[in-house]
């Protein structure tokens, strides 16, 4: 039995006299004192500029930040630590990708071929690498259960050149068949960017099975703080790409016109470093380490089981994508009919449930099912089967309280 809410601070606290239910998790997790104790300690005692000084406490706070690189690395089982980039978010990753690989490889007529139900971070950030450089961007529509279709994968062609997506989807929570779809576009020649967000905190990931070229995750979404997030690449990519930013650390040589960068993988992390967040997301993984994947899923698994027969008995709950809980992590996503998500939300909230409601950042694929906004529930591994429980009785209290008869 996985008994982890004591580390977990926030979880006491009482919301409109109910103790809060945290159902938000894929938008972000909540912190293990495990992970706030680290912080306050670099704070207390090790705090100083990294890489930049030879005091004490710049060579402190210079190893905790290197230290957390190579926990990184074996966390996703890169071959190299210097393939683990810290940028702020899976969101700057993104950004990272498109603009020092794609906007600098691709050409008129190529293809970038994407998922229809892609966050807006690895969506958006196509378009524009798209409209610059006369590419092509191609979605995979997914059939009516969230599934990618035969259709879908012959997309992927001798054209294409970047294959993007979510190892899982932030709206759908459905696991992607990750290597087929990485060996087909391997096969087509494709480079393949994994946005791991909704991935990392919920499953082994390793980048060198999986092949991917790319792989980007959030620290705040598995336990860690905001403001610290991974790029990783293989290194012959990022050492074929141009910075993003320019300044200081990521430099080896300044004269007064030019310039010749660090190695990586210091050449993308240009300005002062989020120590704390690095010391934070080490933090995090050895708490996840220390549970293992193999208890975090089958916790996962329990919850979103309980959850999903419980939804399906409600007559006017619609369900998002697959109701196949061996396909899915802890995410599931719904529409009440008669109700806007966002009432559902403000009624559970008086509850002190916490659910998401809203376009999830993925609104073409809104646009494509038809459910512009839903509902999402998204589990994580201190919640209990008793919340789900709750969770299930007041949602059957929304439609009285908007008036229905039922
Ligand atoms: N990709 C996916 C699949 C996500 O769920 C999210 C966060 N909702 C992101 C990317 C962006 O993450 P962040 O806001 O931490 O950059």
């Amino acid at each position: 039995m996985l008994n982890v809410r004591k580390d977990f601070p926030i979880l006491t606290k009482v919301h409109n006299g109910h103790q809060i239910v945290y159902f938000d998790n894929a938008a972000t997790t909540q912190k293990p004192k495990q992970v706030i104790q680290a912080i306050v300690d670099l704070l207390e005692n090790h705090n100083g500029n990294p890489h930049r000084g030879a005091h004490i406490l710049s060579v402190e706070a210079s190893k905790l930040y290197d230290d957390a690189r190579i926990a990184v690395q074996k966390f996703i089982n890169a071959a190299h630590s210097e393939e683990v980039v810290f940028v702020r978010n899976a969101t700057e990753a993104l950004n990272i990708i498109a603009r020092s690989y794609g906007e600098t490889h691709l050409h008129e007529g190529d293809k970038i071929v994407i998922p229809i139900s892609e966050h807006h971070a690895n969506l958006v950030t196509w378009q524009r690498v798209a409209r610059v450089t006369g590419a092509k961007l191609v979605y995979m529509y997914l059939d009516e259960t969230g599934h990618f279709t035969e259709n879908d994968l012959a997309k992927i062609d001798s054209k294409t050149k970047i294959v993007a997506f979510a190892a899982v989807s932030n709206v759908l929570g459905m696991k992607t068949p990750i290597k087929k779809i990485i060996d087909k576009a391997h096969a087509a020649g494709a480079v393949v960017v994994l946005d791991g967000a909704q991935a990392a905190p919920h499953m082994k990931s390793d980048v060198q099975q999986w092949d991917c070229d790319f792989y980007v995750f959030s620290g705040h979404k598995m336990l860690g703080s905001a403001g610290t997030g991974v790029l990783y690449g293989k290194r012959d990519l990022l050492n074929d790409m141009e910075p993003f930013l320019l300044g200081g650390d990521m430099i080896e040589y300044v004269q007064e016109q030019t310039t010749t960068f660090n190695v990586l993988p210091f050449k993308f992390e240009a300005g002062t470093e989020n120590v704390e967040g690095a010391v934070a997301l080490h933090a995090a993984i050895d708490y996840l380490e220390n549970i293992g994947f193999d208890t975090i899923e089958a916790k996962e698994h329990e919850l979103v089981t309980r959850a999903l027969q419980g939804l399906e008995q409600i007559p006017y709950v619609h369900i998002i994508g697959s109701t196949n809980a061996e396909e899915k992590t802890g995410v599931i996503s719904f529409t009440i009919e008669g109700v806007h998500p966002h009432d559902v939300a403000t009624i559970l909230d008086s509850y002190g449930i916490a659910i998401r409601s809203g376009h999830h950042c993925a609104q073409p694929y809104g646009s494509h099912i038809g459910a512009e906004a839903s509902n999402r529930v998204s589990f994580y591994i201190y919640n209990t089967v008793e919340e789900v429980d709750y969770f299930l009785d007041k949602l059957k209290l929304v439609r009285k309280t908007m008036g229905f008869k039922d």
